[in-house]
């Protein structure tokens, strides 16, 4: 037989998953389960109300909401939200929401170690990874501990229902942007790729049915298992030049970060491929396409999306800066990091351009 597995390490993130439609309505079997008796729920303010729902089906174990979670982590929000934890006698978090309101339950839990359940309603993954990305004075932080990585998932497709196209483009992209870098990390492996793999493609088929018809529960369970898949990626393998730059996007820059995301990874993806055969592949394969950085713009672009990081409010005076606040700190990358292409790569993604 030809080709054979070589060796390889594959880190397993351990964590319980219950995924299908209506499954948050285990919930209070969850938290019997955890054997907690005072949980703190958390959101943000535009989910509140069903932050409010929720803790109204947990009765006396559901102790206070903290409806105050903001993107990127801010450490200020995390100790108003340590405030109620000590006050109200806290023994475990429920997160209902998407990568924000999923942080600030990971930064409570990085300073108390309490158990985490998770209900995702977006497809940015981080209920998958001990990751967690904190902001203070300008800066973002990016710190791995198994005390973040929350114990319980509810991967509920109903509560993705309501998530809008528009978020739905961008947190679907977002999730297969984990997918890709995997491909190609330093520590690949044939079990993380094998999920990248589907997992792309789960998302990249589901998008287009969930943008024609955004309640199409096939096609968001669809979407909602790639993310899983995507997640689970992110949490396993290192990350590389397309994360480093929307880290520092969304870091320094305060841009949103599902839309950029979606605006980079085309250009880092072509970036790449020249250096990253297998995973190209891969690609090719989940993507049915010969072009995979092209077809994931025109993807993207084709559902709505905003490819132009000035349209994100990207200042222009940024296109300069970056390159070298990427290269101070660098990462790992397949490709060689140079300034000149890196400076080439922000300019064309600031001005929506395709990818080179
Ligand atoms: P988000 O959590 O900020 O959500 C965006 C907005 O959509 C919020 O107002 C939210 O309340 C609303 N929303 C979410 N789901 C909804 C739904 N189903 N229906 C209606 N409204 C809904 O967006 P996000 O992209 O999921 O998360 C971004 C944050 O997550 C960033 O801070 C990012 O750094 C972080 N993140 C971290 C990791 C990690 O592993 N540490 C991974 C991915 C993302």
């Amino acid at each position: 037989m030809s080709g054979g597995v070589e060796s390889f390490v594959y880190n397993a993130n351990p964590g319980r998953v219950v995924f299908g439609a209506g499954v948050l309505a285990k919930l209070p079997e969850e938290v019997e389960r955890l054997g907690l008796r005072r949980v703190l729920v958390v959101a943000t303010p535009e989910q509140e109300a069903d932050a409010q729902r929720i803790a109204g089906t947990l009765g006396d174990r559901a102790a206070a909401v903290f409806a105050g979670a903001r993107m990127h982590t801010p450490v200020e929000v995390t100790e108003r939200a340590m405030e109620t934890v000590t006050a109200e006698r806290i023994d475990g978090l429920v997160a209902v929401g998407g990568g924000s309101t999923t942080g600030l339950a990971k930064a409570v839990a990085l300073r108390t170690d309490l158990p985490q359940i998770v209900a995702p309603t977006t497809y940015a993954g981080s209920e998958m990874t001990p990751i967690l990305g904190e902001t203070e004075n300008g800066r973002k932080r990016t710190r791995s501990d198994p005390r973040i990585l929350p114990e319980v998932v509810l991967y509920d497709v109903d509560l993705t229902l309501t998530l809008p196209v528009a978020m739905s483009v961008t947190s679907g992209i977002n999730a297969i942007a984990h997918g890709v870098e995997a491909l190609y990390a330093r520590d690949a492996n044939p079990i993380v790729s094998m999920m990248a793999e589907r997992g792309i493609g789960a998302m990249a088929r589901a998008l287009p049915a969930i943008h024609a018809r955004p309640d199409d529960r096939a096609a968001r369970g669809e979407a909602l298992f790639g993310a899983w898949l995507c997640g689970v990626c992110l949490g396993s393998v290192g990350m590389a030049l397309h994360h480093k730059i929307c880290h520092t996007l969304g870091g320094t820059y305060d841009l949103p970060h599902a839309e950029t995301h979606t605006a980079v990874l085309p250009h880092a993806l072509a970036f790449n491929a020249p250096f990253v055969p297998d995973a190209m592949a891969a690609l090719r394969r989940a993507l049915g396409t010969d072009d995979p950085a092209r077809a994931l713009f025109d993807l993207a672009q084709g559902l709505g999306a905003t490819m132009a990081l000035e349209r994100l409010g990207l200042p222009a005076g940024a296109v300069d800066e970056i390159p070298g606040i990427v290269l101070a700190n660098p990462y790992w990358n397949p490709a060689p990091l140079e300034a000149p292409e890196l400076a080439r790569l922000v300019a064309n993604a600031f001005a929506g351009r395709g990818p080179a």
